[in-house]
Order: C-alpha cells, then sequence, then structure tokens
C-alpha cells in the first residue's frame, strides 16, 4: 500500500572521523523514502529551493519514488544542515541550519499522495505534522518522529501530533526528555496512555485511537518496540566499520513503516512489528556504512535479505533446560 512521507528534502555538510562530505543529498524524508522504497510505492512531499538539480531528484526517481509532491519554490534555498560526529560518533554537534524554503513551508499534497493509506510524518514542526495528518484522516498507519527542539519549544502540539497517529519512532533520550519519565518503559507507556481529545477524534471522523506503537531508538545499541501487549528490542547489526550515521534513523523508520506497509492485510500485531523492527535494523546498518544515501542508492534486496538471516540467527537462542539452584 503506497507510503506518503513529509519532512525535510535537504543539502547535508557532514565531517566524521573517516572523512567528510560537502552539500550531499540527505532530509529525513529522502533517507526514509530511500529505505521505505523496498518495501512499497514512496510518495515524497517536501520543498525544495532552485538550487536542487536534476541529479538528486533522479536519485529517489531511480528507486521509483514518486516526486511528483517536490514543490520547487522559485528563488528559495533547499534546507542545508551541517554537522560533526565525535571520534566513536556517538556524539553530534549540529553545525548550522538554514531553513530556506523550509520557513512558511505550507504542506500541499496530491490526490495521489492523500489517498496513500500509510502516512509518516518525519521530524518537521509538529502543527505541520498535524495539519498534514488532518489531510488524511482514513490513513491505515500512520507513524511520526520528532526532535529535542520541538520538545523544547512547541510539547503542547507534538503531543496533539502523537496523540494523532499510531506509532512514534524517537531516539530513547527525546523520549525520557518529553515524558519526563527516567525510565524508558515507563516512558513509552506513558505515550502509550495519550489519546486525542474527544473533539479532535470526532473532527477526524475516527474513533479514539491514540499510540498503539512506540519504537525508541538506541543508536549503536539497538532500538526497542513496547506495545499495550508487550516489548522487544533488537541490538544493532554489529559492523566493524561505520562510516556515517546521519539519516539512520530515517532510513530505520523507513525499513519499519515499509515493512508494515507491505503488508496491508495483517493486523498490526507485534508479530508483524517484530519483524519490522528486523527490517528497519538492517536498513539502518547500511546505512551508516557510507556517507549520506550513498550505500543505500546502490543496495539490493538480496543483500537485505541475507542480513535479516544473518541478524534473526545472531539473535535467537534455545529453552535452557537446566535445572537452577535455589
Ligand atoms: P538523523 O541522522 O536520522 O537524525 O537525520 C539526519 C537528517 O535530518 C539529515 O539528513 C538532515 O538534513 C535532517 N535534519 C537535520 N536537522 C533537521 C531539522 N531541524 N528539521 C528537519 N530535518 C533535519
Amino acid at each position: 500500500m503506497p507510503i506518503t512521507v513529509v519532512g525535510s528534502i535537504a543539502y547535508d555538510t557532514v565531517k566524521t572521523p573517516f572523512g567528510e562530505r560537502e552539500r550531499m543529498l540527505g532530509g529525513a524524508a529522502v533517507h526514509f523514502a530511500l529505505a521505505a522504497s523496498f518495501f512499497d510505492d514512496v510518495r515524497v512531499v517536501g520543498p525544495v529551493g532552485d538550487d536542487f538539480g536534476e541529479r538528486q531528484l533522479a536519485i529517489l526517481r531511480t528507486r521509483g519514488v514518486d516526486v511528483s509532491d517536490v514543490e520547487l519554490v522559485a528563488g528559495g534555498k533547499t534546507f542545508f544542515w551541517q554537522g560533526e560526529y565525535g571520534w566513536d560518533l556517538n556524539s553530534r554537534e549540529t553545525l548550522d541550519t538554514q531553513l530556506g524554503v523550509f520557513e512558511g513551508f505550507s504542506p500541499k499534497l496530491s490526490e495521489d499522495s492523500r489517498s496513500s493509506d500509510v502516512l509518516f510524518l518525519a521530524n518537521i514542526q509538529p502543527d505541520l505534522q498535524l495539519d498534514v495528518r488532518g489531510q488524511l484522516p482514513h490513513a491505515r498507519f500512520v507513524a511520526l518522529d520528532s526532535m529535542d527542539l520541538w520538545i523544547n519549544i512547541a510539547r503542547d502540539s507534538l503531543v496533539r501530533a502523537i496523540e494523532s497517529v499510531d506509532c512514534v519512532i524517537l531516539n530513547d533520550a527525546e523520549l525520557r526528555q518529553l515524558t519526563g519519565k527516567p525510565n524508558l518503559v515507563s516512558a513509552a507507556r506513558e505515550v502509550l496512555s495519550w489519546v486525542p481529545a474527544q473533539s479532535a477524534a470526532s473532527a477526524s471522523g475516527e474513533g479514539v485511537r491514540g499510540p498503539s506503537v512506540i519504537v525508541a531508538k538506541q543508536g549503536e545499541y539497538g532500538a526497542a518496540l513496547v506495545t499495550r501487549e508487550g516489548f522487544f528490542a533488537l541490538p544493532a547489526y554489529p559492523l566493524e566499520t561505520v562510516i556515517d550515521p546521519t539519516g539512520a534513523g530515517d532510513t530505520f523508520a523507513g525499513g519499519f513503516v515499509g515493512y508494515i506497509a507491505a503488508h496491508p492485510d495483517d493486523e498490526l500485531s507485534d508479530e508483524l512489528l517484530r519483524r519490522a523492527m528486523a527490517h528497519a535494523t538492517v536498513l539502518a546498518s547500511f546505512n551508516v556504512e557510507e556517507f549520506g544515501t550513498e550505500r543505500i542508492q546502490r543496495l539490493s534486496g538480496d543483500e537485505i535479505a541475507a542480513r535479516i538471516q544473518e541478524l534473526h540467527s545472531m539473535t535467537q537462542f534455545s529453552g535452557v533446560p537446566l535445572q537452577l539452584r535455589g
């Protein structure tokens, strides 16, 4: 079932201990779309300036991504982000963010983009996320990402946006910050208890829903899944060489949401979500092997399938029939 994603399309300048790249293709919507394109049709909604080239669009088109809702703002500048990573790649400093055409962005979705039944609201101002959510009132599955900036300056809007979606994908530190709870599981449980105000629920024509799936990303330590039914966690796929973590979170989300979109007839069971977690983990592992989108651009379905098998065998263990003392 087609997926619509709304979010940043960017030029990224990135420095890691292993090299640097200037103004490479990036942005949350781009990383998400490339990953999700392995699973289903993807439509990208977001603005670019006239410094954005046909060559960049071609990278998305090559993977079959529909770019007809990429809005070219004449005379505008594409969103620009610059970051630098510390020696173990765990810390990242944002050196520059230039909103460019993102300033004053008002998402305009075509009929096609509004007809998708899966929606990913990448990290943008939460009122914009709510606006787009309202344009797809009947979407079967809606997921959202955010960042510390919005928790700091627009928490009320972000809570309303979260109440309107099915799935929240955040870094574990953001989840704790959002809820003020120091414990990850209780922070996730808190978000699971949020439901839209009666008026918002009836305005959308849907029953009261609220988020039912929380994914906490933990960087090199993997990711955890919390639902009302249970808990699941996977380590990151162990890599000896990590070059650039930029976009890993969005690539993870692309794998996760993409896998769910590719199973339109399955109910949203924990079993399905666990398999989605595995695919998300594997997609993210490829993303960090090279700068920006370089590795994902030449990734194949066979490579993904092989790594899923490896991740499966390295995370399963059999029952331990030992008579324990005590
Ligand atoms: P991640 O590494 O998953 O956090 O995603 C990094 C991507 O998000 C980069 O490609 C950036 O272009 C983009 N990005 C960074 N800051 C922002 C922001 N404030 N709003 C939207 N996108 C951003």
